[in-house]
């Protein structure tokens, strides 16, 4: 039962050329369906590269992608941005909501662009913020938001169509040390709740420490930390 399987991942950009780096030689990781993984890499090391395979954003040179145990390397374009959708939700450093939406509406737009229908996402979507603690900002907007709190509303927007798989890079690396704490805590709580699976990139070692295992990308590999 695999959440996420990279078999023996390569990608080199430039191939060919004078600047051809080689990021991935034969890369591999298994990820557990429920299981919570601390990716650690030195900047440069191709973090990158490494989660938007894995989040089916980018397709590797070699080697297979499967999620929920199905392969997903050879998809075409448009099977693999569906699968994308509905399978895997993306947390990134900075939290990309949409300036000009409620906190709700962040976390509803995604779910009626994959057809839920209105109530339902509304009703999901103040379950998620709930969860987080925010329930009382839904009707904000994103500027009047803390960065903590803007921070809880990416991550339910992430969850909101209900993926398998969560993908992270520096969640909680813009917040200061004690906000970043809390709000990675509310994190580890949402993904535990909702018995997802979940691969988040850090430098912070002792948040790595708190997920169920730690591995690091250091040339071009995937090794236990
Ligand atoms: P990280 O996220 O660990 O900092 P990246 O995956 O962004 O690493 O990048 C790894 C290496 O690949 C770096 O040397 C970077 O310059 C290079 N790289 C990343 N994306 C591209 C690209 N689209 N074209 C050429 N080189 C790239
Ligand atoms: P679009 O509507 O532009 O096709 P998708 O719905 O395919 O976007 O995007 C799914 C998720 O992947 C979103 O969370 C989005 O932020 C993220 N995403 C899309 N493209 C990229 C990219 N090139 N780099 C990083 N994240 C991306």
């Amino acid at each position: 039962d695999c959440a996420l399987s990279l078999q023996s991942i390569s990608k080199t950009y430039n191939a060919g050329k004078p600047n051809e780096v080689q990021v991935l030689r034969e890369a591999s990781l298994r990820i557990d369906r429920g299981e919570i993984v601390a990716l650690v890499a030195p900047s440069g090391a191709g973090k990158s590269t490494l989660l938007h395979i894995a989040g089916l954003l980018d397709t590797p040179d070699s080697g297979s992608v499967l999620i929920d145990d199905a392969d997903m390397t050879r998809l075409g374009d448009r099977a693999r941005t569906a699968a994308r959708r509905g399978q895997v939700g993306f947390v990134y450093q900075f939290h990309h909501l949409l300036p000009e939406f409620t906190a709700l509406e962040n976390v509803v737009l995604p779910q009626l662009a994959n057809a839920v229908p209105a109530s339902k996402a509304e009703s999901r979507a103040r379950d998620l913020l709930a969860r987080v603690g925010i329930e009382a900002r839904a009707e904000h907007r994103p500027a009047a938001l803390s960065g903590g709190e803007q921070q809880r509303v990416a991550f339910c927007r992430a969850l909101a169509n209900e993926p398998s798989l969560l993908l992270a890079d520096e969640p909680t690396g813009n917040l200061d040390p004690a906000t970043s704490d809390q709000v990675f805590a509310a994190l580890m709580a949402l993904v535990r709740d909702t018995g997802l699976s979940a691969l988040i990139a850090t430098h912070n070692m002792e948040l790595a420490r708190r997920m169920d295992r730690v591995v690091r990308l250091q040339d071009g590999q995937i090794t236990a930390a």
